[in-house]
């Protein structure tokens, strides 16, 4: 018998998670105005809300934090942290920051100046954000397949070099700072994009004569898909795949809270020594010093030891495993969810889920709260809510999709975990057609109003 696959680790140490009931779980979501965020962490039973520093440390990271170097300048923390990120993405300049916005705050205070436009394939928020400060814009130019929820491609993610083309072609070169690839893509769902995709932006970059950064958050999810799904790379080590990914870059922004598995942590990697001088100006005004940034010794020690553990390819292995085997058990239920499935999240298709509640009535949101009712599973809309108003009109913003995002935490959670959640989701899934009314605001902010909005059921 073939024998299956397993973990390839065990469990050293538990944290308590609170079963609640049904009634707690009600009142609990109304005195949170509806809106996840405000629950308290002791009211979720399984927080599937995010990915990002939620991982589970190791040993070998707990002790590098004891033997953590606190020196303000120098520290061996630091050093061991410039070794790692070497070896795995051979970059040789780097500046530690204290996350990856953070990261992108330094580097595009050099590189970004009003008027610009920055392509880029579905730029995370934070990254939208910082170009969108600087009255510079984000012009995204991912593969419109991508916008298909169940259409099947194994690099949903890439850049479509077409579009990313005409972009370069009809602006001066001196407007467009840099392109930037997210790896995996985040927006559109924790989509790979493919070493051939991402040589081919390099390509054009270099033929423009235009930098090219990689956010490389989630990097080594990436190196596992394209380590098992692009043809010729089935027998490379993944820090092998890893450093040619990055060699096609000028440099890269990271949020290790992600694929280097630390509760806090970032930091950007540059090839060329005359960058990196002109980010230290800005790493030293807004994070720190160059050899700590906004990290404290033990960190950057958990950090380097993190990189290296989230670049295994076991690890890696039964990371994706894990979320895919609960896009699997949804699938099997019928559950619409959106496919190929990414590597840190499943994502519901909450119209068709809910399809009776109109748009206006924010079905995403509406299913996300009938999941953390059902079960105590905390997920995260991706839709309207999230989506935002137009900031001239005021109007609502509809997006194409209307989603639930269940990111799972890494190390965090068991198979009987994600057994329950596909329960909860189940029992949900069951009851959808007495769900036919949805949520409306009472209170919002001016921008990003999905973390603060209050709502309320709307009844018959
Ligand atoms: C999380 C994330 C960021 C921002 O990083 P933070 O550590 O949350 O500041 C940037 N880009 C991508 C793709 C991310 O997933």
């Amino acid at each position: 018998m073939k024998l299956p696959f397993a973990e390839p680790f065990k469990i050293k140490m538990v944290e308590k998670i609170y079963r609640s009931t049904l009634q707690e779980r009600e009142r609990w979501i109304r005195d949170a105005s509806f809106n996840l965020f405000n629950l308290r962490s002791e009211e979720v039973y399984i927080d599937l809300l995010t990915d990002s520093g939620t991982g589970a440390m190791s040993d070998k990271q707990w002790g590098a934090i004891m033997t953590g170097d606190e020196s303000y300048a120098g520290a061996s923390s630091y050093y061991n942290l410039k070794d790692a990120i070497w070896d795995i993405t051979g970059f040789q300049y780097f500046l530690p920051a204290h996350q990856g916005r953070a990261a992108e705050n330094v580097l595009f205070s050099v590189l970004v100046k009003e008027g610009d436009i920055v392509p880029g394939n579905s730029h995370f928020d934070t990254t939208k954000g910082h170009i969108e400060f600087r009255k510079a814009k984000a012009v995204d130019c991912t593969i419109d397949v991508a916008r298909d929820p169940s259409a099947i491609h194994p690099f949903k993610g890439n850049v479509d070099l077409e579009k990313l083309e005409n972009v370069l072609k009809n602006n001066p070169s001196g407007k467009i700072p840099f392109i930037i690839v997210t790896v995996t893509n985040n927006t559109s769902g924790g989509q790979p994009v493919s070493m051939s995709n991402i040589r081919g932006v390099s390509e054009l970059a270099r033929r423009y004569g235009i930098k090219l950064i990689i956010d490389g958050a989630r990097f080594a999810e990436n190196a596992y898909f394209i380590k098992t799904r692009e043809k010729g790379f089935s027998n490379m080590q993944i820090s092998e795949i890893t450093r040619e990914m990055f060699s096609y870059a000028d440099g890269m922004t990271m949020s290790s809270k992600k694929d280097a598995i630390v509760n806090m942590g970032g930091f950007i990697a540059f090839r060329e020594e005359k960058l990196f001088r002109q980010a230290s100006t800005f790493n030293i005004i807004f994070e720190g010093f160059i050899t700590y940034g906004g990290m404290s010794g033990r960190d950057m020690n958990a950090l380097a030891q993190g990189l290296y553990e989230g670049t295994e390819f076991t690890y890696l292995e039964s990371r994706i495993k894990q979320v895919e085997y609960l896009g699997n058990r949804l699938k099997e239920s019928g559950i619409p969810i959106i496919e190929p499935f990414g590597g840190h999240a499943i994502f519901i298709d909450a119209k068709s889920f809910l399809n009776s509640i109109p748009r206006e009535e924010f079905p995403a949101q509406t299913l996300a709260v009938e999941l953390y009712t059902e079960g105590g599973v905390r997920g995260v809309e991706v839709g309207a809510l999230m989506a935002d108003r137009d900031p001239v009109t005021r109007e609502n913003r509809y997006p194409d999709l209307e989603m639930v995002r269940l990111a799972i935490p890494r190390r965090v959670y068991t198979y009987n975990h994600m057994d329950y959640t596909a329960a909860v989701v189940k029992n949900v899934f069951e009851r959808r057609n007495s769900i036919t009314r949805g949520m409306r605001i009472k209170r919002e902010a001016l921008i990003l109003r999905h973390f603060t909005v209050e709502l309320e059921r709307i009844m018959k």
